[in-house]
């Protein structure tokens, strides 16, 4: 029998979130995936999720869940639970659904894996979940639990599909919300404004690491990534040390990117930042050590120094664009 898989949908002005559609489309090829939506937009976002995959949508438009932090969203998940018992709660990895899915493994005593890049039901229907481990995609049989399972799966790790023609049967939930789930308020939000596109969007991105030399020189990069029209981002060796950001990180813990250009500057290409990277369409690396594990990965290497090539590069890419 088909598995069921609740996806939890969030809504980012006024629309699904980009993040939750791609678990959805992931859901719809695992089972029968049914998606949750709550807040004020919940109505307006419910009927489009069939073309995204979903079968069947609850829906709870009720402000409250715009207002306050996670909580009401655990209890209505939560009531759901007790009335029906999905086999897999597929999960982006956001901010909130990082705790709404640890306060409801804690709550119903549910297996939790996070940070999934992959999962496929086996011939004995068990669930295998593939997460990465010391830099490489490893396979971990799931749940130690029996019964319904949490998996959290990594932005990017799944592409938005259209299910043509697919209608959602879309059930209006009657919860009533507690009180007490109204504690922690939103009291303001804040945008942070960042020039180009966001690094999980480009379809380029420049990337630099400790073989910069020093903070003031992470510029050749921002400006090379301007002159592309892509985003900058870096390595965790010099977000520890405090140049940029943790947003600007990639790599296994930082951010998984799939830019159709990545190009790596004077980053050594360690395990763990080839793991958020790696699936770049091309990789052009700049690194003066000819030998820099960073080469096994590029399709085209430079050996040089950073600060020589990128000031060229970008005069040359000015130059034909003038
Ligand atoms: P380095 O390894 O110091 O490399 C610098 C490179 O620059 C060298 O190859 C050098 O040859 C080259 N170079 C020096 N000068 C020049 C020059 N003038 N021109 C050209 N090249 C030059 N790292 C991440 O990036 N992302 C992660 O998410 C991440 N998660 C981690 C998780 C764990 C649990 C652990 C243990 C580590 C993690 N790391 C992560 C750290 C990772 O192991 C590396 O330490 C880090 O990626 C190295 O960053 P780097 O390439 O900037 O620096």
């Amino acid at each position: 029998m088909a598995k069921t898989i609740w996806v939890l949908v969030e809504i980012e002005d006024g629309r699904p979130a980009r993040s939750s559609l791609e678990v959805l489309s992931k859901a719809a090829h695992l089972g029968r995936a049914e998606a949750i939506v709550l807040g004020s937009a919940a109505a307006t976002v419910a009927p489009s999720l069939g073309e995204f995959g979903a079968e069947k949508v609850y829906v709870h438009a009720d402000p409250t869940y715009d207002t306050y932090l996670t909580l009401p969203a655990v209890d209505t998940l939560s009531d759901l639970l007790q009335r029906q018992q999905p086999d897999l709660l597929l999960f982006p990895t956001t901010y909130d659904v990082r705790d709404i899915a640890a306060r409801l493994s804690a709550r119903h005593n549910l297996g939790l894996i996070t940070d999934a890049t992959d999962l496929r039901y086996d011939e004995s229907e068990r669930l295998e979940v593939t997460v990465p481990w010391g830099g490489e995609n490893v396979v971990v049989a799931t749940h130690p639990y029996q019964g319904t399972g949490i998996v959290l799966a990594r932005p990017k790790a799944f592409s938005v599909e259209r299910f043509e023609g697919r209608q959602a049967e879309i059930e209006q939930l009657s919860v009533t919300l507690r009180p007490e789930s109204q504690q922690m308020k939103i009291l303001d939000r804040v945008e942070v404004q960042s020039e180009g596109p966001a690094l999980e969007d480009a379809s380029i991105i420049v990337s630099g690491g400790r073989g910069l030399g020093k903070p003031e020189n992470y510029r050749l990069v921002e400006e090379l990534a301007t002159v592309l029209g892509g985003a900058p981002g870096a390595t965790r060796a010099i977000v520890d040390a405090g140049w940029l950001p943790y947003s600007y990180q990639i790599g296994q813990t930082g951010k998984t990117v799939k830019p159709t250009l990545y190009i790596a500057c004077g980053i050594s290409g360690a395990i763990q930042h080839l793991a958020g990277m790696k699936g770049s369409k091309y990789i052009v690396a700049i690194n003066k050590d000819e030998h820099a594990p960073i080469f096994s990965v590029a399709d085209l290497g430079i050996v040089g120094d950073v600060l020589t090539v990128l000031p060229q590069l970008i005069e040359e890419v000015k130059r034909r664009k003038a």
